[in-house]
């Protein structure tokens, strides 16, 4: 695999776009040094389960874990592993580990099912990266982000990005599109994109075809170009145009003082 660029050199990353998307005025905000972000129920859950399935990867493809060749239940052994080893690291004790181990399960689940009949090595082979940081050219724009996780499954590759809240589909084809983009920068690769939402123990896996891959690449350059006219002060970034977005908005009791005072509105 092809290096990507350095992340110094990063103009935006997938979180700037993805937030300018969501909120103009707050992705404004957090670039003019502003702590601004969208916080939702669960996010200790979520970030616990990121690390498992991280620890998980990186166990399974470098750790020389396993006896046989063919042993059986490589991926559950490994993710039983990778559970204790995090829950024992990150002190996370605001962490529900019983909610946390429906989250495992039902990524376990999926990972069995496509590595069903393959030996270890195979296994192996197919975690190429995991939580990986990567720097690319977007269109003249250094875009910056971290995969979490790019599967080989024969000559595909499959970028797969876990989500424990609940569908945003405009949103998250944003952030996939651009993972897409990456890869194919990265690799030389047509990868297929998977956002896998995990909610309540139950697993939903959704696949972008290509043309919406296409429709979601042109309003992400139209984005881009408007998030450099609101730093240039070339246009007023807008308020979201989905309002009960504010209430999970840690700028909701300031945002109209911030509005007044970079824009006089
Ligand atoms: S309070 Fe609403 S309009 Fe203001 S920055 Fe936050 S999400 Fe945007």
């Amino acid at each position: 695999m092809e290096k990507s660029g350095s992340l110094a050199d990063c103009d935006f990353s997938v979180s700037d776009v993805v937030t300018a998307f969501k909120c103009p005025l707050q992705f404004y905000f957090s670039r003019k040094g502003i702590v601004a972000h969208f916080y939702y129920g669960g996010k200790s859950v979520g970030s616990f389960v990121h690390k498992v399935l991280s620890e998980f990867a990186n166990l399974l493809v470098t750790h020389t874990l396993f006896e046989s060749e063919n042993e059986l239940n490589v991926v559950e052994n490994t993710l039983y592993r990778s559970f204790y080893n995090v829950a024992i690291k990150s002190k996370s004790y605001r962490t529900n580990l019983e909610d946390a181990w429906q989250y495992i399960k039902s990524i376990g689940a999926y990972f069995e099912g496509i590595t069903v009949g393959k030996s270890t090595s195979e296994i192996r082979d197919m975690f190429i990266l995991s939580e990986r940081s990567f720097s690319v050219n977007f269109f003249g724009t250094q875009i910056c982000g971290r995969f979490d996780l790019l599967l080989r499954d024969e000559r595909k590759i499959r970028i797969v990005d876990y989500k424990t809240r609940d569908r945003d589909p405009e949103v998250d084809a944003v952030q996939i599109a651009l993972y897409k983009y990456a890869v194919k920068q990265i690799t030389g690769v047509d990868a297929e994109p998977v956002l896998l939402y995990i909610l309540d123990g139950e697993l939903k896996e959704e696949v972008f075809t290509e043309e919406e891959y296409s429709l979601v690449i042109s309003g992400i350059r139209k984005q881009i170009k408007d998030m450099k006219d609101f730093l240039s002060g070339r246009k007023v970034p807008e308020r979201t145009v989905d309002r009960t977005l504010c209430n999970h908005c840690s700028l909701r009791t300031s945002c109209k003082v911030l509005r007044k005072k970079f824009f006089g509105l």
